[in-house]
């Protein structure tokens, strides 16, 4: 006979999340749903309770009976991010949660309401594999995965938030997903494209939000980006490019060791033209590391190789296919990387626009709280 395992837990990282409907399209929860020997329509109920009315608790699903309702919400909507602590600022309009996921591994994400919208950046991966050293997320290596269900609970989980007035504002909802907070979404490709099906499938299927209000951004997983645009998923693509040359871009986004800058921007390139979407360039600027006005210009070059269409008259017209968008670096402690000064980031973004490509600053909401771009680092204490 075997000897049993010592090892009765599995290894961390390798056990998978627990099932949630989140995980499965309507139909396959019609089957999981005759599996555990009840009728197919209660799917139908559960996914109306979870994706349009919102609701958590298992005590106000009154349309299920009472004996079924504990099997039901075990089998179908287990318990997968627990909030270890939510951080406020701008009048409670920025909101930063930490969650704690089934394993104990910890992820971030941050709800952050506009005037005329709400964005939530969600986690796709514990952690993040892709070391750029101005990162602070991509200090600690990568832990797992996160599952399409951990993905969209935390748009639920914002969700609902809104609908129950919790925000300043009155009761609204997501309008934005951003693909911006841990992990490498590229790197988490089936999952994250669950979690992209999820929230634009129409209710009760899913959230049903529109694609054009979600963004994926990458640093550039040159395959996975091809993948991405066969998908008939109209997502918004965002490119972290940081730099137009391939010496500082290998050591700030080192993935791009493997994938050059011109293959990462052909691949962006063909994305817009596949999904008729207007691709974002990330560049977060960086105090004499890729902020010099030689630098815009060649940004400039690289990317107006690209976009000239036929005009219909024997020329060819330049399309706007990129917009650039301009990050004032959130310095990680103890790095060597600083936020560029004002003035190299007017000239920077002037050259840009000058070259006809459409640039803006992106805001630094939610730094205070260590909630911006790149700060999310999942510290529990
Ligand atoms: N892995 C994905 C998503 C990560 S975060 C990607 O790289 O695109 C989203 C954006 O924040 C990326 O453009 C990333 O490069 C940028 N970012 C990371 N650290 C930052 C920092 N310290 N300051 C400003 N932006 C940062």
């Amino acid at each position: 006979m075997e000897p049993l395992p010592l090892v009765l837990t599995p290894p961390r990282g390798r056990a998978k999340p627990p099932r949630h409907l989140a995980d499965l399209t309507l139909a396959e929860r019609q089957d999981a749903a005759k599996e555990l020997g009840l009728p197919a329509f209660r799917a139908k109920q559960l996914s109306t309770h979870y994706f349009e009315r919102l609701v958590d608790d298992p005590e106000q699903m009154t349309d299920l009976p009472a004996a079924q309702r504990a099997e039901l919400v075990a089998g179908f909507l287990p318990r997968l991010i627990d909030p270890i602590r939510t951080l406020e600022a701008d009048r409670g309009t920025t909101r930063k949660t930490l969650w704690r996921l089934f394993d104990a591994a910890l992820v971030e994400s941050v709800l952050m309401r506009y005037p005329d919208r709400v964005t939530m950046c969600v986690s796709s991966q514990a952690g993040c594999g892709m070391a750029c050293p101005f990162c602070a997320t991509g200090q600690g290596g990568l832990q797992r995965n996160m599952s399409t269900a951990e993905i969209v609970e935390q748009v639920v989980a914002g969700a609902r938030s809104l609908a129950r007035g919790e925000v300043p504002g009155g009761p609204g909802r997501v309008s934005n997903v951003v693909f911006m907070g841990m992990g490498e979404p590229l790197a988490n490709y089936k999952a994250v494209v669950g979690a992209v099906r999820r929230l634009t499938s129409p209710a009760p299927e899913g959230l049903g939000m529109s694609a054009r209000g979600i963004t994926v951004s990458t640093v550039g997983l040159v395959p996975r980006i091809r993948q991405l645009a066969e998908e008939g998923i109209p997502v918004t693509l965002a490119l972290s490019l940081h730099a137009p040359d391939d010496e500082l871009r290998n050591e700030l986004v080192p993935i791009n060791t493997r994938f050059s800058v011109a293959e990462t921007v052909e691949a962006a390139w063909d994305y817009a033209r596949t999904t008729k979407r207007r691709v974002s360039i990330e560049y977060a600027m960086m105090r004499d590391i890729n902020d010099q006005a030689w630098r815009a210009d060649l940004l400039a070059d690289v990317l107006n190789g690209y976009g000239a269409v036929p005009d219909g008259a024997g020329g060819r017209r330049r399309q706007g296919w990129v917009h650039v968008n301009l990050i004032p670096l959130n310095a990680v402690p103890g790095s060597r990387f600083t936020r560029s000064r004002e003035a190299d980031m007017d000239e920077f973004m002037r050259r840009l626009n000058a070259r006809g490509i459409s640039t803006t600053m992106r805001d630094t909401r939610g730094s205070d709280i260590d909630a911006a771009c790149g700060q999310l680092a999942a510290n529990a204490d």
